[in-house]
């Protein structure tokens, strides 16, 4: 799984470096040449470190999906991750990855319309967050906790290399702005951490992040937490910029990290207070957490804030539920 994302473009790059340049550049001396030198060699190395870590430099990629129609798309692996989970590559056709901007998901359906149907008669859809990154070249992944009694992770568990699932994209959530904030608190439940990583992994790629994120992680017990390594790498390379917290209801002996359900003394201890400016909290997980926390969400739509959230003095703008 790729953790380098396209966070900054050239464009953006090389604008900012010229803005730099003209910052640093000494008003009193007329002969700048050296400086420009230095600085476009600066900048030169710069976006070819970018360029090849990135495939900047090759055309920009056609997208995959298509946010009006659901297109098929063929299984190609699946990997276990831990008990009940599982990593699903589907492929895309060649020259192509999803450009889903972040933050974004997409739905998905049974590939035969008819072989999932919801109690009205209508084909079962349901979100998922790709892991994969964003300019994934030809691949889209997945990770996947199947529930026993849930309709579509056990559908999806049930499938096969070869067999195919519709997918329908992007569906826009947050549109997340570089540095608009300077915290964000991620908190997450379960399977309900895809989202959040899309957000983290997308903001910490960028050179020019100054956001501060807080991961506040629950899980039932430690061998459910997904993406942990990923998470812990992320945390050691950005250690003034992403603190991760993880919480387990039931925690075995040896467990030194935190306990219990993520609830109100959980929060003052961890987020910006409601009187900070620039902050916000994102909120993804099971349905009664996001209903404890932040109030229950009306199907896509945000709903009304609500739970300890709200108890707290946070508004529906400080407060953003996937
Ligand atoms: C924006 C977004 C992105 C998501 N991304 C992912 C992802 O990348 N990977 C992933 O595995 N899931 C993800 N989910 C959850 C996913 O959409 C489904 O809700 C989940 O797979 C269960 O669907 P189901 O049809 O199997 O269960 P359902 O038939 O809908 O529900 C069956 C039972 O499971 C419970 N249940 C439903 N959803 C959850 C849940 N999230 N947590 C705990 N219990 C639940 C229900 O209360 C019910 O009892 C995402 C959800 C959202 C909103």
């Amino acid at each position: 799984m790729s953790l380098f994302r396209t966070a900054f473009r050239p464009s953006v790059l090389t604008a900012r470096v010229r803005q730099y340049a003209t910052e640093a550049a000494p008003k009193t001396k007329s002969n700048l040449l050296p400086l420009t030198l230095a600085l476009g060699g600066v900048g030169g190395l710069g976006y070819y470190v970018y360029a090849t870590r990135t495939g900047a430099a090759s055309p920009p990629l056609a997208s995959a999906l298509n946010p009006d129609e659901f297109v098929t798309f063929s299984l190609k692996k699946v990997v276990p991750y831990n008990h009940n989970s599982s990593t699903f590559t589907f492929a895309l056709p060649p020259n192509t990855s999803s450009k889903l901007p972040v933050a974004s998901c997409v739905v998905v359906q049974a590939a035969d319309p008819e072989a999932l149907k919801d109690k009205k008669g209508n084909p079962v859809v349901r979100p998922y967050t790709p892991t994969s990154a964003a300019d994934n070249t030809g691949e889209i992944e997945f990770l996947i906790k199947k529930y026993e009694t849930g309709v579509m992770s056990k559908y999806i568990h049930s499938l096969k290399p070869g067999d195919s699932l519709k997918i329908k994209g992007p569906i826009h959530k947050f549109p997340y702005k570089e540095n608009e904030f300077d915290e964000v608190t991620l908190i997450g439940g379960g399977s309900g951490i895809t989202p959040l990583y899309q957000v983290i992994t997308h903001a910490l790629a960028s050179p020019f992040n100054t956001t501060k994120f807080k991961l506040l992680f629950s899980n039932v017990t430690e061998e459910d937490i997904l993406l942990r390594e990923d998470l812990d790498a992320l945390a050691k390379k950005h250690p003034k910029t992403l603190e991760v917290v993880y919480l387990l209801d039931k925690p075995k002996p040896d467990w030194k990290g935190a306990t219990g359900f993520i609830n109100a003394d959980v929060i003052k201890k961890y987020v910006a207070p409601p009187s900070q400016e620039r902050t916000i909290v994102f909120v993804c997980g099971p349905p009664g957490q996001v209903a404890a926390l932040a109030g229950k969400k009306a199907g896509f739509q945000q709903g009304e804030i609500g739970g300890v959230l709200k108890e707290l003095g946070y508004t529906a703008e400080q407060v953003f539920k996937f």
